[in-house]
């Protein structure tokens, strides 16, 4: 069995009758090459016939005319057979050929035939050599041998054959000569060259292999720059020395063509245009052609294309042949456009809003550095305007995203406008927008754009059929005043739009230094807040809530205390609203509820406990587990913990909401609304939203005892309201114990103030509730103009009837009445009362209860003048 290597080996070397081409190797290459020899020597033999007709004639001739009839016939033979042979192979070979016989096998004729032909060439040749005529015998024997010579020389290509035909020679110089020595050494010849043929057989064989693989590469290579020139994005191109285009991909050709003169023939410097920005590019493309260097990399476009739509990207070198001669340039190029295009799109993204296709963020920052760092030789002044939309995210929520979108780009739109060539419009992000006005610092100028943008954005706006308004505040700052940089100036107009927000929005403001103040304030207010949650600076204090019939106390509200170390107590207004920005509210909330429900799980009474909640606290939708863990903590029965929510919960109007209100009273804790009124929200979200109770605004009580004040009436409107809705009502902030006489007339349930006192601390509720769990008002009693005693009685009038009535107290804006039984519902009623006899004075209904009623003097009254008048009637009663 033959191993491994020698399996390798016959596989890599071919059987000599392989090489020779007489068996057939099943490959391409050595067919191809057979048969364009074997076509060849087709072509050729006619002259072999012919050399071989002319010395069969001279030789017969010779040897006709000279030697014996045995000889001529033996010459006869000889020349019948060479030429017979000769013409039977021409035609064989001529037949055979287009592809009628396979090489080999048409090789195997040649070189069967060559042998007798060989045979009978030297018999002509042995013939001649024998004539004793030494004229008559160079004639023959040149002839003969000449023709035998040339068809050797004819069939040397086809390796096998001048082999066949060497034996064929030295089988019959063997017959013919009977000299042995000769014919061994013939025999010893033809065996040389029998090892000589094979060798160069192989060779031939081996050259055939490589050319195939040459001309296979070769094609390969076509057929591959063929597709990348047409299919892909690369091109060539050709110069001569001059820097003509001597070649150019076909598809690129095509394309300048059509922009200009066929590129093909011209310069290459007249066909493109070098993009001058790109970096690297400042040698031109023409400098390289005279200096024969080579370039990679140029941006050009067509010289002809002024609107450079199409750009490619070019390299070259120059092109020396193998004497080290410049033929030229070769090189190549590829697409750039699609490139270049994406590269445009890519920096349009990263500079401009895609929304509404405002500068963006980066683009606005970019300006402003760019404006600020011009200014610094000609301190030319800029100015920045920092714009939040007021009540944006409201409309998000409740209308959609796709009208929020549709918003922002009716805002842009007008911003535009109303900036004009002015400055340059840029959208932040969300809902804030920025408008840098470079060369503008003038006060009133600033003013008037930013009160004019204020109120074209005020302006409603129409999307998806709903009319829509929203409102806008603007921080402006002025450079170089406000910062030399683009960071310190924006964050400048940041805290200017920050106060603008906090003092109502829709306006605008200025940046000064005691923002900035503020804003250091506020941030350590943040590290002390962060602190004292930590350090147990905080505490709760107590105010009781009580009812108002009956003054029996049914709770009291977790009012957060923060004892600051230097600045001490800091009210919840101003710490809240930090804690919740700085995100400390959750922690802050978390400490106070359940510090509440340990503590008021101690009181000695079933009181309540009511604790404020955030409306970022209301937002988590952990919030109802941490609930149900401070009552478990602190045992404090459910429905003993009210929670009171502002209507800022509802600015955020989602699914979570209802699913909030819905987890918590699934706890069974109480819901109360606090400061109703005092919100943005529309009163819709009543309809769902399970309240225990409204808490009436401080801000409606004040000043509702009043003569002539209109909130009464609109805490009679709130308490109808929560009545029909099944929830209590509790009037916050009363001060004055009249207030509590009118609130309760006006029908609220409860009552919370300090008119009950001070909040106290847990301690301190302890002690109250161990007392009596009943309270006596202690605030002042006065809410009015100084008020006199008195005790007389005046002719009345309401509407049509009229009687007598007892004046109690009396003062210049208005006076108590009693025998009067009027309903609440009188309250605000013009009255007629004769102060002064025959005088009807006119007057309102403030409030009316158990047969006594307020009433407010439409103007305020001379005293003095009816003390006068009164002691005139008693005088003449008395005389
Ligand atoms: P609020 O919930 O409306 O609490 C009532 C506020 O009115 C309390 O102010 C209370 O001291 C004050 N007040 C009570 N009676 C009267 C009165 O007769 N006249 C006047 N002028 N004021 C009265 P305080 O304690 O400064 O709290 C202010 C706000 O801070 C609270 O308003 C509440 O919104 C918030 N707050 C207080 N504690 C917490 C808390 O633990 N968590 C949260 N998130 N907010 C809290
Ligand atoms: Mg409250
Ligand atoms: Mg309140």
């Amino acid at each position: 069995m033959p191993d491994r290597r020698s399996l390798t080996k016959m596989q890599r070397q071919p059987s000599a009758w392989t090489v020779l081409g007489l068996r057939d190797d099943d490959t391409d290459h050595t067919s191809i090459a057979l048969t364009g020899l074997l076509d060849n020597l087709a072509r050729i033999w006619p002259l072999a016939v012919a050399a071989q007709a002319i010395a069969c004639v001279a030789l017969l001739v010779i040897i006709a005319a000279t030697r014996t009839p045995v000889d001529a016939a033996a010459a006869a033979i000889a020349s019948a057979g060479t030429l017979l042979l000769s013409t039977g192979l021409w035609g064989a070979l001529k037949y055979s050929g287009n592809g009628r016989l396979l090489p080999h096998t048409r090789n195997r004729i040649v070189t069967i035939v060559a042998a007798p032909l060989g045979a009978c060439q030297l018999g002509l040749l042995w013939e001649g050599a024998m004539l004793s005529n030494q004229a008559m015998q160079s004639i023959a024997v040149v002839s003969a041998a000449g023709a035998l010579g040339l068809t050797m020389f004819i069939i040397h290509q086809i390796r096998a054959a001048p082999l066949s035909l060497a034996i064929g020679i030295t089988v019959i110089l063997a017959i013919l000569s009977s000299a042995w020595i000769a014919v061994g050494v013939a025999a010893m010849l033809v065996g040389c060259a029998a090892v000589a043929t094979v060798h160069l057989a192989r060779l031939d064989h081996a050259h055939a292999i490589q050319r195939a693989e040459q001309a296979r590469e070769g094609s390969l290579a076509a057929k591959m720059i063929a597709e990348f020139e047409t299919h892909g994005t690369g091109w060539f191109w050709e110069s001569d020395r001059q820097g003509r285009l001597t070649y150019l991909s076909e598809k690129v050709a095509a394309e300048l063509a059509e922009q200009g003169p066929p590129p093909v023939g011209a310069l290459l410097t007249d066909v493109f245009r070098m993009d001058s920005a790109t970096p690297g590019t400042e040698r031109t493309l023409g400098f390289h052609i005279s200096s024969r260097t080579s370039f990679s990399d140029y941006s050009v476009c067509s010289a002809y294309d002024l609107e450079a739509s199409r750009w490619w990207s070019i390299s070259g070198r120059p092109l020396i042949d193998e004497f080290g001669r410049f033929q030229g340039f070769i090189g190549s190029g590829s697409d750039l456009t699609s490139m270049r295009q994406s590269e445009a799109e890519i920096t349009r993204l990263a500079l401009f809003d895609s929304l509404t296709g405002l500068a963006n963020r980066q683009r606005m920052r970019l300006s402003l550095e760019k404006t600020l760092t011009q200014h610094a030789g000609s301190f030319r002044p800029s100015s920045l305007f920092l714009m939040d939309l007021d009540r944006f995210k409201a409309i998000n929520d409740t209308l959609g995203h796709q009208a929020g979108d549709m918003l922002l780009k009716l805002v842009a739109q007008r911003l535009e406008r109303g900036v004009g060539s002015a400055g340059l419009v840029g959208r932040l992000g969300g809902d804030e927008f920025q408008v840098l006005l470079p060369g503008i610092d003038h006060a009133g100028t600033l003013s008037a754009l930013a009160k004019d943008l204020i109120a074209s954005l005020s302006q409603p706006y129409f999307i998806s059929d709903t009319s829509v308004t929203i409102g806008c505040s603007i921080g402006v700052a002025v450079a170089p005043r406000d910062g030399e940089d683009a960071e310190t100036l924006t964050r400048n107009a940041d805290l200017a739009l920050y106060a603008a927000k906090a003092d109502g929005r829709g306006v605008h403001r200025f940046f000064s230094e005691n923002m900035l103040e503020g804003a250091r304030n506020r941030k350590r207010m943040e590290d002390d807040l962060r602190a004292a949650i930590t350090s147990g600076g905080f505490h709760i204090a107590y105010q009781p809530v009580v009812c108002s019939n009956d003054e029996r106390i049914v709770g009291y509200e977790a009012l957060l205390r923060w004892e600051h170390p230097t600045l001490g107590m800091i009210s919840p207004t101003e710490f809240i609203p930090v804690a919740e920005e700085c995100g400390m509210i959750e922690a802050v909330g978390e400490w106070a509820l359940r510090t509440a429900c340990r503590e008021a799980a101690c009181w000695p009474h079933r009181v309540r406990v009511a604790v404020n909640v955030s409306p970022i606290q209301f937002a988590n939708p952990n919030f109802p587990a941490l609930v149900a863990s401070a009552l478990a903590n602190s045992r404090l029965p459910a429905d003993q913990l009210e929670l009171e929510i502002t209507e800022g919960v509802f600015l955020d109007k989602s699914r979570s909401t209802d699913e909030m209100f819905r987890s918590l009273k699934s706890l069974g804790v109480r819901l109360s609304l606090d400061d109703f009124g005092t919100g943005y929200s529309s009163l819709g979200y009543l309809r769902t939203a399970p309240f225990d109770k409204i808490k009436i605004d401080q801000s409606f009580v004040k000043g509702a005892a009043r003569p002539g004040n209109r909130n009464a009436a609109l805490i009679k409107a709130i308490v109808t309201l929560a009545d029909t809705l099944g929830m209590e009502t509790t009037a916050e902030g009363v001060e004055i114990q009249d207030e509590i006489e009118l609130i309760r007339s006006l029908g609220c349930s409860h009552i919370q103030g300090f008119v009950y006192g001070e909040p106290a601390d847990a301690e301190g509720v302890r002690r109250q509730l161990a007392e009596t769990p009943k309270i006596k008002p202690m605030g002042h009693k006065i809410s009015r103009a100084p008020r006199h005693k008195m005790l007389r009685s005046a002719r009345f009038a309401i509407g049509k009837a009229n009687g007598n009535v007892r004046i109690r107290n009396i003062s210049i804006t208005g006076a108590m009445i009693d025998g009067v039984y009027l309903d609440p519902r009188a309250i605000g009623t013009e009255v007629l009362i004769e102060l002064v006899e025959n005088e009807m004075t006119e007057a309102r209904i403030a409030w009316a209860s158990e047969g006594r009623a307020g009433i407010a003097f439409a103007e305020n009254i001379d005293l003095d003048h009816v003390s006068q008048a009164l002691a005139n009637r008693h005088n003449r009663r008395s005389a």
